[in-house]
């Protein structure tokens, strides 16, 4: 019998580094119940998940992790460079301050959080993070919230295309542009937010596509996410929906499924403009 984790796809980062498609997000799972939390998601299967310096939780994921009894390289572990830490020498001091709350070496994957472009130093961060993935403190190094014109110039800058932009995506912000960008740069499309933090689990189109499929609207999206080719990240603390969440791939959306929840896309963020923002 294969079990849950070995269901999950992987998808090549470059080199010889993967990183499974469904993984576990942590952001405002607060850090007294984290732990509990990852030790619950990873039981249940996963084992890849996205944390950040600016959740506050790094320390409690790699705590879990430890006591799963798990070998530290069978689970991903992603963690991001905060707005405040950009920079050449900030985002070298912000990674050896996330490994030391980790406790690790090395992290799976390192994402510049967001490009703050008002503070325009997000080329200098991507080559600090360059520097950091050839010193072996990253195996693989990415962005997150990255627009087209900021991907274009990390990559025009120092000739480094970033292994992921981790951006909002889910059936009512569908990002057809940045997709599209993403396949002809080789970059892997990550999503977050990917229920809409809940708010498309009620629509009409999922609820009905759930019911044919005799599946939650949680499993109906996540799989729309699989299926587009998404790495995904839904999170919960709810141990029902954790283990929902992964029971995925059993089950196919019809090419009209997919494209019915295509029809849903009308633009709308959860979270802020990655143009403007700077922080919360
Ligand atoms: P999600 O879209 O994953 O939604 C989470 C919400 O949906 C929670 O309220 C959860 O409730 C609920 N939920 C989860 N599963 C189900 C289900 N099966 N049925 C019904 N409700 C469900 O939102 P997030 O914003 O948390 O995004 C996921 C991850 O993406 C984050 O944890 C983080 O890792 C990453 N992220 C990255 C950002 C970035 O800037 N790079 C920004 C935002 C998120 P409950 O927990 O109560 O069960």
């Amino acid at each position: 019998m294969t079990t849950m984790s070995e269901q999950i796809p992987t998808i090549s980062l470059g080199g010889e580094v993967t990183i499974p498609q469904l993984g576990f997000g942590v952001f405002q799972v607060p850090p007294a119940e984290t732990a509990q939390v990852v030790a619950q998601a990873l039981s249940a299967g996963y084992r890849h998940i996205d944390t950040a310096a600016a959740y506050g939780n790094e320390a409690q994921v790699a705590e879990a992790i430890r006591a799963s009894g798990l070998e530290r390289d069978r689970v991903f572990v992603t963690t991001k460079c905060f707005n405040d830490d950009h920079g050449y020498e900030d985002a070298k001091a912000a990674m050896a301050a996330s490994l030391a709350r980790l406790g690790f070496d090395r992290v799976d994957l390192y994402l510049i959080h967001w490009p703050v472009p008002a503070h325009d130093r997000y080329a200098d961060t991507w080559r600090a993070f360059v520097q950091m993935r050839s010193e072996g403190l990253a195996r693989a190094i990415g962005v997150s919230n990255f627009q087209p014109t900021h991907l274009r110039r990390v990559i025009d800058e120092t000739g480094v295309t970033p292994a992921i932009n981790q951006i909002e995506l889910h059936p009512y912000l569908q990002q057809p542009e940045l997709r599209r960008l993403h396949a002809e740069l080789g970059v892997v499309t990550e999503a977050w937010s990917p229920l809409a933090q809940g708010a498309a689990l009620e629509d009409p189109t999922i609820v009905e596509i759930a019911r044919a499929h005799e599946r939650t609207p949680g499993q109906v999206v996540i799989r729309w996410h699989l299926q587009l080719g998404n790495v995904v990240i839904p999170k919960s603390v709810t141990p029902q929906r954790i283990r929902e969440n992964i029971e995925v791939f059993d089950f196919e959306l019809s090419e009209e499924q997919m494209r019915a929840i295509a029809g849903l896309d009308r633009g709308e963020r959860t979270g802020p403009d990655p143009d403007t923002f700077v922080r919360p």
